[in-house]
């Protein structure tokens, strides 16, 4: 990671980019993801053949610190760059990594993942939405729903049943597609700030070319849970991002050290080194052949209760003051319990295969 910081330092957008849930903050993150890639520092830990460093994750964790401790802009294209794109390098075909990651790590194309359905979020497996083949490919139709970053998003990943007299965990079908093809409807759903960031899409009769399915037809959960493995555990939510809130949080509590708030800072503070900590140790133990199973669960349930307390504590900091930043953080905040598989159901996870508890 050498020569990071400085390049950080010196090119860091100042001020803060527009929230990239509109359109301009959108136009801007994506230009800052160019900068990015141009730079080398897009995507470490992918091959050079595709822009990357061949980044080791120890390392990865010490480019993810530095870059949130430098406040750069979140990451427009996270959900190609930490979900789609290691299902690809795990079950793609050389084709589809070489015609997809070049233009995901450029932000050429932002990717949205379309999963949940009205009546299929922690069910995943109720998804009713179909893929049928046709000639050369599939037709896609459906509803998906609270589809992040779909209302500015380019393409989109999902999980469609492929056979509907198949058991609920099998015949389903892993496919791309694009969400400005015919027959695609994109509808914005505002958040509680009143800004797009998700949407409902609509399939009616969309066709997909069999290249764009993962995996093989029919075994699509299979390359699902490889997907949530990496949403729940190391991708998404690196420790970087929650120390770097808590040192926001020490600052903060610096300007007004308000004395029955000390212990509750200090508590989030050595929460963040903690999770810091024991993902440093689940890197050296993958690092040496490991493999991240239901713990992963166990860390999901950590880091987002973490950063509600993290938001929470500087909210009663600032008391009546306003801070749009810890506001928007804090609502941003109130969703980890729910995205990437609800809290209870990681609970469950938790205790039916770490605890052995009965069912
Ligand atoms: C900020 C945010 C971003 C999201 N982004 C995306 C996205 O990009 N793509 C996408 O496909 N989806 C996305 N989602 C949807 C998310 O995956 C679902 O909201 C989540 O899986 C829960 O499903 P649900 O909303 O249908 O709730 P339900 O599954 O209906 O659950 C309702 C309540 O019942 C509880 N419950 C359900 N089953 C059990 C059980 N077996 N045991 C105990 N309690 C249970 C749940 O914990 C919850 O409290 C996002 C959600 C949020 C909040």
């Amino acid at each position: 990671m050498n020569g990071l910081r400085e390049w950080l330092a010196a090119n860091v957008p100042v001020p803060r980019l527009p929230s990239v849930d509109t359109p301009d903050g959108q136009a801007r993150h994506r230009e800052w993801e160019r900068t990015l890639f141009d730079a080398g520092w897009a995507v470490v830990t992918w091959p050079a053949e595709y822009g990357g460093r061949d980044a080791s994750l120890r390392d990865w964790l010490t480019f993810e610190e530095e870059y949130w401790a430098a406040d750069a802009p979140i990451r427009v294209g996270q959900n190609g760059l930490f979900l789609l794109a290691p299902t690809l390098f795990a079950h793609g075909t050389q084709e589809q990594r070489d015609r997809i990651l070049p233009r995901m790590a450029r932000a050429d194309d932002v990717w949205a993942q379309a999963w949940s359905e009205p009546e299929a979020g922690s069910d995943l497996a109720a998804i009713r939405s179909t893929a049928t083949p046709v000639g050369g490919g599939w037709l896609l139709n459906g509803q998906k729903t609270w589809s992040s970053r779909a209302a500015f998003a380019d393409m989109a990943f999902g999980l469609f049943r492929s056979d509907p007299a198949a058991e609920r965990h099998r015949g389903l079908t892993y496919l791309m597609f694009d969400l400005r093809a015919p027959g695609v409807t994109v509808r914005p759903i505002p958040q509680l700030n009143g800004e797009p960031g998700f949407a409902e899409i609509f399939l009616d009769d969309v066709f997909v070319p069999d290249a764009d399915v993962i995996g093989t037809p029919g075994d699509g959960w299979k390359v699902a849970m490889s997907t949530a493995s990496h949403e729940r555990g190391l991708s998404l939510r690196s420790p970087g991002r929650f120390l770097a809130t808590a040192d926001r949080l020490l600052r903060l509590w610096h300007r007004y050290e308000e004395p029955s708030l000390r212990d509750r800072v200090v508590d989030a503070w050595i929460g963040a080194q903690a999770y810091n900590l024991h993902t440093q140790s689940t890197v050296d133990r993958l690092m040496a052949g490991g493999s991240l199973g239901a713990e992963s669960s166990a860390g999901k349930v950590f880091w987002s209760e973490l950063d509600l307390r993290l938001h929470e504590t500087a909210l009663e900091l600032l008391g009546g003051e306003g801070d749009a930043r810890w506001e928007d953080g804090y609502l941003f905040a109130l969703a980890g319990p729910i995205y990437a598989g609800t809290n209870e159901v990681q609970r469950n996870v938790i205790a039916e295969r770490l605890l052995g508890l009965p069912r």
